[in-house]
């Protein structure tokens, strides 16, 4: 890899402005001159890497350029000024927000990394393209993993999987997502990594055959329609079959282990190959999932459909149009290729207001001033698993594993928590202590004239969110 390669791949879709990026190379290959990796490459080889995957991504000119220069603040002596003179000062504050958050490490719990910790979350809310940098640059530092030592290699694993998978996913950056779960997996149980990785090529050489017929068969029948389109076979990465396999599925029963992905033009097409794959191919009507109607809090959308496929193979088929492809592979990076020049706000924008994570993210920093508990609250809501439930309109609507009835009633509004007085769940009607599952449906009853929040239901919420808003009601009356 070099930085020919990278420009190359930057002329692929932003010719005009490569001569800048040349120059950040340039500079940051000076500065970083007679540094070395651990793996005994030049040091700038590092930063080159992390530039070429957030090219990969489509990335814009400012933030290739911080990506080059993320590491000089901290390992050279130039300063964040220095940056701002010689090029801009947008790539000035990206590389000092990439600089503040690098030294995050939450495996120890001294005053200094939680507070780093926080910053590394609040990175978000002023410019979340630092995130992306900061996730791209541990990427390459776990795909070089295996010249540090045990130990870090096991910290920084299980640090990814703390921070920076929550994050990937949060932003739906599936793809880096998976690698970085893969790569953690590695190291954190490199027998377990090793059985399921040997176990899924067999499974994969098994049912080449029968992807590949299917594949033929839906091939030329939307040929055929023509209807435009390109079809993939998608297979789970390690991490995934080790999750389910700890559920206590079989290897053998994972119906998603391997996937038919087909992309199409757009939303009409996705339907109308959805009928096609069926009169082919029976589904299994249970399994079939619209996430294009009801997309994930992520933004993810899909249509999922399971279907018998030759010698009754259980095959998952994945629809989408092309521009849903390329948010399912790099979420909310995607804007970068689809909103070209104010990509940048366009990021920002939705990310506060299509993103619930971001949501809850800011009613914890509002609460919290204490980093120690803002950590803790952090990774108590929004690092552990969630729950998926719809409301009345069909939304999907995240929470924390473990939320109740209370909990969501202060979720979709102020005043439909204050003024509730009962639930239905799946048309039953349930005590407000109730856990909510996933896939409930969910239904409040509210009364004008009720008497508000009642103080023991401070004990049945779980989220931060519901026990201000009950708090604060009590506080005032
Ligand atoms: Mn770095």
């Amino acid at each position: 890899m070099n930085i020919e390669n990278l420009l190359d791949l930057v002329k692929t879709y932003n010719a005009s402005e490569v001569e800048i990026i040349k120059k950040a190379y340039d500079y940051a290959k000076y500065l970083h001159d007679g540094q070395m990796r651990q793996s005994g490459e030049p040091y700038i080889t590092h930063p080159l890497n992390v530039a070429y995957i957030l090219a990969g991504m489509h990335a814009d000119r400012d933030t290739l350029c911080a990506a080059l220069l993320h590491d000089t603040l901290e390992d050279t002596n130039i300063s964040k000024e220095d940056i701002a003179e010689n090029f801009n000062k947008t790539i000035a504050n990206l590389v000092d927000g990439v600089t503040k958050i690098s030294k995050l490490n939450t495996s120890s719990k001294t005053d200094l990394n939680i507070a780093n910790t926080r910053k590394i979350i609040l990175g978000l809310t002023t410019d979340v393209r630092i995130i992306i940098i900061k996730l791209a640059d541990r990427l390459h530092n776990m795909r070089t993993l295996q010249y540090k030592s045990e130990f870090k290699q096991k910290e920084n694993s299980l640090e990814t999987m703390e921070i920076f998978v929550p994050l990937a996913y949060y932003l739906g950056a599936y793809r880096i997502k998976q690698e970085l779960e893969d790569l953690s997996l590695q190291y954190l149980k490199p027998e377990v990594y090793q059985n399921i990785a040997e176990q899924k090529l067999k499974i994969e050489a098994d049912s080449n055959n029968c992807l590949q017929e299917m594949l033929k068969s839906i091939d030329n029948l939307l040929f055929e329609e023509e209807i435009k389109h390109e079809i993939k076979v998608r297979t789970k990465n390690i991490y995934g079959i080790y999750k389910s396999l700890e559920k206590g599925h079989k290897l053998s029963d994972i119906h998603d282990l391997l996937a038919l992905k087909i992309m199409v033009e757009n939303i009409k097409e996705c339907y109308v190959t959805l009928g096609l794959v069926h009169s082919l191919y029976h589904p299994i009507n249970s399994r079939f999932k619209d996430y294009i109607v009801s997309p994930k809090t992520n933004m993810y959308s899909s249509l999922h459909t399971t279907v018998f496929g030759p010698n009754e193979k259980l095959v998952q088929t994945q629809i989408r149009t092309f521009e849903m492809d390329k948010i399912a592979s790099f979420g909310l990076i995607t804007y970068w290729d689809l909103n070209k020049g104010e990509a940048r706000v366009k990021m920002q924008e939705d990310l506060k207001e299509k993103y619930q994570f971001f949501k809850s993210l800011q009613d914890i920093n509002e609460m919290f001033r204490d980093n120690k508990e803002f950590v803790n609250q952090i990774k108590q809501e929004l690092f552990t698993d969630k729950v998926y439930v719809y409301t009345t309109k069909g939304d999907t609507l995240e929470l924390p594993k473990g939320s109740t009835i209370v909990d969501y009633a202060y979720k979709i509004h102020t005043l439909i928590g204050h003024t509730m007085v009962g639930a239905l769940v799946n048309n039953e009607i349930v005590p407000l202590g109730y856990v909510l599952q996933n896939k409930d449906r969910v239904r409040i009853l509210t009364d004008e004239l009720s008497f508000g929040p009642k103080e023991e239901w401070l004990n049945l919420a779980k989220t931060s969110n519901a026990r201000r808003k009950i708090r604060e009601f009590n506080r005032k009356n």
